[in-house]
């Protein structure tokens, strides 16, 4: 029976009676709250504790939930959070494969940033700038583009690393 909020006059007769929420019932988590947490939660993150939870749960003998009875308790909200989720990895993802193709990555090392990029989502990135020193660019002589300086060959049409024009201020050894 759900509790009740009853306020009595000093004569004794009720003035307004209100149904108290139970306290049993899960407090519930809506669309927004689930959407914005999905675009900041790494993946990775979710994956892990999706697998830990069932496991410390057996540890501690507590009644254990698999995560798709958990997901069943609100399952509206929980698909928002799953497929924002996902699409902030695909987002990071993508972002990650541009970014280290300006930077002038080879093809095997822009896939693993961009697997990094879908498993942990903004920090991806921002570990990444981290990690990564700006590298100086000039324009290739070859495709006119914006090159980076240390690699031997243009990252976008593979023309070789053109010595520089001498203009009479080199410095010989003596
Ligand atoms: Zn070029």
């Amino acid at each position: 029976m759900p509790e009740q909020f009853v306020e009595i006059a000093l004569d004794g007769s009720t003035m307004r009676t209100r149904e108290l929420p139970s306290l049993n019932a899960p407090a519930r988590v809506g669309y927004g709250s689930m959407i914005g947490l999905g675009a900041l939660t790494p993946p990775s993150f979710v994956a892990a504790v999706t697998i830990a939870q069932p496991l410390f749960g057996a540890l501690q003998n507590l009644p254990s939930r698999s995560p798709v009875e958990s997901f069943m308790d609100n399952p509206g909200p929980n698909s928002a959070f799953v497929l924002t989720l996902l699409m902030t990895g695909a987002i990071c993802a993508g972002l990650m494969g541009r970014v280290t193709g300006h930077f002038g990555h080879a093809r095997r090392a822009r896939i693993e940033w961009a697997i990094a990029g879908f498993l942990l989502g903004l920090a991806g990135i921002v570990l990444f700038f981290c990690l990564r020193r700006i590298p100086a660019r000039e324009t290739c002589e070859g495709c006119g583009r914006r090159r980076v300086v240390d690699r031997d060959e243009c990252e976008h049409c593979g023309a070789p690393f053109a010595s520089t024009s001498r203009d009479g201020t080199e410095i010989f050894a003596a």
